[in-house]
């Protein structure tokens, strides 16, 4: 039998993918690592687990106590299911450029959400952060897991996503290239890669053109989960060699190209993150293994970047289309 427990146990030991398509000309092997297949959906499960685990364990967290977070969704709903799991409210600030459909599955899980405007400096009023904060010293029992700047967030890519990489590809990976975002998923799993390898396999970083990973100071874009306008703490500088920058147009048009092509449903970061590979790899050959971590699926993006109206109203025109039916019968 092949049963779990529970839903927190399905957590990680995602699967690595080869890419065939978008990696046209390109000599190296290019594996994805796709955490859509966690239960909450993204890479975030787990982080959500053991930052749980650590406070219940600190005495941070008591028994019917409150998460309170500030987050994209996808730490949303990793928090939501350990939440819902041990019994634990949540209140989650998001920023209003996370859309509807990502709002739409924390409330499912039963957290409370509350919206704030992404226009506003870090250290404003009405902020994400500076909400977050407020809720979180006027709730009774909040606890504000506090992913930007938590150990344990790194820890767990460190003990669990690393240590799948290196395994499922017998220790043939040389390259990991992921988005950074807190920089907890490429901070914990590239030291460990890092170390295990005799510190030979390269960790490269994807960032939104404009934000602070690749020199910029968090002009605005579009793709959700990475980049930021602030240095957090989960990000560790030293682990990581290189940073690429890739605009919102590239992101997409790759984010569009794994769905036609590869069959991969993926978000934004994902797109981000194969770009960034496939321009580290144009100087690789047929040796090198990258392993690129796509952090979650396509189904919160549908009305976005899979959706052509809203890509044109932001002018991006390289997003490539499905075939149409007229194409079909000519
Ligand atoms: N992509 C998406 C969609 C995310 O939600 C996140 C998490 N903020 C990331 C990438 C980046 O992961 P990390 O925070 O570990 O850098």
């Amino acid at each position: 039998m092949k049963i779990a427990d529970t839903v927190l146990d399905l957590i990680g030991d995602t699967p690595l993918v080869k890419l065939h398509k978008v990696t046209e000309g390109v000599s190296a092997t290019v594996l994805v690592k796709l955490e859509y297949l966690n239960p909450g959906g993204s890479a975030k499960d787990r982080i959500a687990v053991r930052i749980i685990d650590a406070a219940e364990r600190d005495g941070l967290l008591l028994p019917g106590g409150t998460i309170v977070e500030p987050t994209s969704g996808n730490t949303g709903v990793g928090l939501a299911l350990v939440a819902q799991q041990r019994g634990y409210q949540c209140v989650f600030v998001l920023p209003d450029k996370v859309g509807e459909d990502k709002r739409n599955v924390l409330t499912a899980y039963g957290a409370e959400i509350v919206v704030t405007p992404t226009s506003v400096a870090p250290d404003h009023p009405d902020s994400y952060y500076s909400v977050s904060d407020r809720l979180a010293r006027e709730i009774p029992g909040a606890f504000k897991p506090n992913q930007y700047f938590n150990p344990n967030g790194p820890l767990s890519h460190y003990e669990t996503t690393g240590p799948e990489i290196w395994r499922d590809t017998d220790g043939t990976v040389t390259h990991f290239v992921a988005g950074v975002g807190t920089g907890g998923t490429i901070s914990g799993t590239g030291r460990y890669l890092r170390e295990v390898s005799g510190d030979t396999v390269r960790i490269i970083g994807a960032d939104p053109e404009g934000s602070v990973y690749s020199g910029g100071t968090g002009r605005p874009y579009l793709v959700e989960g990475v980049g930021e306008d602030f240095w957090p703490g989960a990000y560790d500088p030293a682990v990581v060699h290189e940073v690429i920058a890739v605009s919102d147009a590239d992101s997409f048009a790759m984010t569009r190209r794994l769905a036609l092509e590869e069959g991969i449903l993926v978000g934004g970061s994902s797109g981000m993150a194969v770009v960034a590979a496939l321009r580290a790899a144009k100087t690789l050959g047929a040796d090198d293994t990258i392993v690129v971590l796509l952090p979650d699926g396509g189904r919160g993006y549908l009305g976005k970047i899979f959706n052509d109206g809203w890509m044109r109203s932001y002018g991006f025109t390289n997003a490539p289309a499905g075939h149409t039916v007229a194409d079909l019968l000519a």
